[in-house]
Order: structure tokens, then C-alpha cells, then sequence
């Protein structure tokens, strides 16, 4: 079993990464102030990433969800801000239009996703309810051929630049999980009001918005109730989509490590020379590289979405491990490395992010325990597991 990047493969990544490191790195200092990197997705829509989830016939590469989780990968080791950017554009919101949306939805919405000329937000997290999502209280009625959205959502990404937003919504006051479904709205729809702005450490800008008895089309109904299953598939390529963000900032971090371990001397000699230094960069090297197994192989079980198990896995993992080996890169720099001089403090404060958004790392383990607790097999054990 080997993972082999074809050459297609490696040209994009290359591509990719020499735009990252020759022009994103540079810029992602500034972004920390919650300002949107336009310049940097300008450039990725000329190189067609922005539509890499995209299927061609609505003008997009229609490339599966390994090749985008290895572009983010690259794009993250060198500006957090901008692989989440990209990863609202080739994640659950337009895996969702381009899944489940009516035909009309997906030529007006698709291409300027492509293009780069629209941002789209979703909304899912409440003031009241995150992780509890059974417990939402949007909700839309269905009225003839208009629906009306009433409810908030907080916590929201790019929700100044979006001009469309995907809404999960209860459906005609359906309960439970079973009654969520979503719509999409424009932002200029009346009704529509930003209450709140939130900074973060990862440098972004959230934000809570109102929905008052906004009208809306019957086609922007793009799940009834019963199409919170369906949400959920479209959520997994998320979890294989955060984590590789979560890789590539660990490996940003490790490749600036590296050079400073090289670079800096102490007591007469290059601090990488010293076994304890050594030591700390070859456990993260391991840790990144098992991260990577595991991320790659959920991102193989995609068809068109990946494994819930595997993507959880991987997910929990890589989002920690990133924590961990951005934490021991700021350690390897000593004091320059908590400063904003060195990149390894802004790749920590993004890792930050990997366990809260995309499903926390606590919701994933009860999610995975509790399938282990039913399936794991009595007999044959791990050689019965579907990855031997
Ligand atoms: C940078 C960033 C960007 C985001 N962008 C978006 C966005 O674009 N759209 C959007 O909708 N949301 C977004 N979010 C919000 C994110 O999805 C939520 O923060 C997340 O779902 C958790 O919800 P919560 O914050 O309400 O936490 P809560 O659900 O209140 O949970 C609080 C803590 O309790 C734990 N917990 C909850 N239930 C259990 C349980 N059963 N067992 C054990 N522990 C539990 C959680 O794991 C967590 O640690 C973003 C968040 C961040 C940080």
C-alpha cells in the first residue's frame, strides 16, 4: 500500500507552492488584522484552485477531494489566513450546491465560485447550540412558492466578503435533528442584518448574523427536512479538508525548525546539533508524518464522500498534532519564536483552530467510540477492520 502522487499531482502541488512561498507568505503577516487575502484568491481563481471542487461542466477542475486537501496542505504552509479562504470555497458550502442544489442554483452560483467573483458562507453554528445542532431554532417556513427564514447564527467565517450564505435551517418547525434541512440567501436579501464581529487569535474575522422574516425563492431550498443525513455526508469532505490545513501548518512549521535549528548557534555550535534539539525535530517529523498517513488514506476513501470514520480519525489526530509540533517550533526558536518576527507563532495560533471548527475533537471521539463500542469485530479483531 503506497500513496504516489501522480505527475498532474505534483505539478499542481509545485504550482501551488511556489506562489505560496514566493508571494502568500510574505503578505500573511498583514492579514492578522481580520482583513480578507482578495490578492492571494485572485490568483488562485487564475490558476483555476478556486474551482477545483467544482465540476467541469459548471466551469470547475472537478477534482477529487485528495487533490484539493493536498493544495490546502501546501497553501497553509504558508498562509493560514488563505487556506481558509480556499477551504470555503472547495468545502461542504459548494460540495452542497454542487451536490444538491437545483440545476438553476448551480449555473447561477458555480461559475463565480470558479471565478473567484463569489464568496460563499455557511451557517451552521447558533448562539445557543454549536455542537448540539439538534437543537437549532432557525427556521424557514415554506409558504406557496416563497419560504421565510427567521433565527440567528454566530461564529460565522468571511460573512463580509460572502455574497451568498448556506443556511441550516429547521424546516416548517420540523424537530430534531431530522428536521434540518438548508437554503441559501443572498446578502442583500431585506431581513439580513450582521449583529456582531468577532475578531480571532488565527487573525480572521467571525460574525453573528439575524435572519428577520427574510423572503426568499422556493429554489433556494436546496434540502427539505429529512436532508440533514445528506448535510452530513457533504460535512465529512470537511473533515478531510480541515485536517489538511492542520498538516500544512505543521509542516510550515517544522520546515522554518529546521532552518533555524540549522542557523542558530549556542554554546559554539548550530543548536540542531545538541541531542535534546535532535530529538524535538524528529518527533515531529514522526508525528507529521503519521498524520499524513492517516489524512491521505480517509481522503482515498472518498466516493464522492470519505469514510465518517476515517475522516474522523484522521481529524482528531492531525488537528492535535498540529498543535503539538507548531508549539515545538515556537520552542525551537526560543524567544523569536513567540514574537511576530518568525512565522512559527502565527502557525501555532492557526492550529489553534483544527479542533473547533469541522466537528470538535470531543464530538468525533464520542462519534468514533461509540461505532467502535458496536463494530469492532470479537473474532479477528483489527485484521477484520476494513483496512486490511
Ligand atoms: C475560526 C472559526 C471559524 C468558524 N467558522 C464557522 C462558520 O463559517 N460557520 C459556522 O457555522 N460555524 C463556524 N465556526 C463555529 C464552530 O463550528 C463551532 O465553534 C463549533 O461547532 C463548536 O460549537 P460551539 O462553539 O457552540 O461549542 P459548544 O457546542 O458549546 O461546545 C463547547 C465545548 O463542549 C464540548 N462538547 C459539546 N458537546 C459535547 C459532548 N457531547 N461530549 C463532550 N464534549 C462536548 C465541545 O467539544 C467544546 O469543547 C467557526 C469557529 C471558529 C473557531
Amino acid at each position: 500500500m503506497q500513496f504516489k502522487l501522480t505527475e498532474d499531482q505534483r505539478t499542481m502541488v509545485g504550482t501551488v507552492r511556489a506562489l505560496t512561498q514566493d508571494r502568500f507568505k510574505g503578505r500573511a503577516l498583514k492579514y492578522m488584522d481580520g482583513s480578507f487575502p482578495w490578492e492571494n484568491m485572485k490568483e488562485l481563481a487564475e490558476l483555476g484552485i478556486l474551482g477545483m471542487a467544482v465540476p467541469e461542466e459548471y466551469g470547475g477542475l472537478g477534482l477529487p477531494v485528495f487533490d484539493t486537501a493536498l493544495v490546502l496542505e501546501e497553501i497553509a504552509k504558508g498562509c493560514y489566513t488563505t487556506a481558509m479562504a480556499v477551504l470555503g470555497e472547495v468545502g461542504t458550502q459548494t460540495k452542497i450546491i454542487a451536490s444538491f442544489a437545483p440545476e438553476s442554483i448551480k449555473r447561477r452560483v458555480l461559475p463565480k465560485v470558479c471565478s473567484g467573483d463569489l464568496i460563499l458562507a455557511i451557517c451552521m453554528t447558533e448562539p445557543h447550540a454549536g455542537t448540539d445542532v439538534a437543537n437549532y431554532r432557525t427556521n424557514t417556513e415554506v409558504r406557496g412558492d416563497k419560504l421565510l427564514l427567521n433565527g440567528a447564527k454566530t461564529l460565522i467565517s468571511r460573512v463580509d466578503e460572502a455574497g451568498m450564505f448556506i443556511v441550516f435551517t429547521r424546516i416548517n418547525k420540523q424537530p430534531g435533528r431530522a428536521g434540518i434541512g438548508c437554503v441559501l440567501i443572498e446578502r442583500d436579501t431585506p431581513g439580513f442584518i450582521v449583529t456582531g464581529r468577532h475578531h480571532t487569535m488565527g487573525g480572521e474575522n467571525l460574525a453573528s448574523i439575524t435572519f428577520e422574516n427574510c423572503e426568499l425563492p422556493l429554489e433556494n431550498l436546496i434540502l427539505r427536512e429529512d436532508g440533514f443525513k445528506k448535510l452530513l455526508n457533504a460535512f465529512n469532505t470537511q473533515r478531510c479538508l480541515n485536517p489538511s490545513i492542520s498538516l500544512g501548518l505543521a509542516e510550515g512549521a517544522f520546515e522554518e525548525a529546521i532552518h533555524y535549528a540549522r542557523d542558530r548557534t549556542a554554546f559554539g555550535r548550530p543548536i540542531g546539533e545538541f541531542q535534546g534539539m535532535r530529538w524535538k525535530l524528529a518527533e515531529m517529523y514522526r508525528d507529521i508524518e503519521v498524520g499524513r498517513s492517516m489524512l491521505y488514506r480517509a481522503c482515498a476513501t472518498a466516493n464522492p464522500f470519505p469514510d465518517p470514520y476515517e475522516a474522523a480519525i484522521a481529524k482528531i489526530y492531525c488537528n492535535e498534532m498540529a498543535i503539538r509540533v507548531t508549539s515545538e517550533a515556537i520552542q525551537v526558536h526560543g524567544g523569536y519564536g513567540f514574537t511576530d518576527e518568525y512565522p512559527v507563532s502565527r502557525f501555532y495560533r492557526g492550529a489553534r483552530y483544527g479542533t473547533l471548527g469541522g466537528g470538535t475533537t470531543e464530538t468525533l471521539k464520542e462519534l468514533v467510540g461509540k461505532q467502535l463500542m458496536t463494530d469492532f469485530p470479537d473474532k479477528d479483531g483489527f485484521l477484520a477492520m476494513g483496512t486490511f
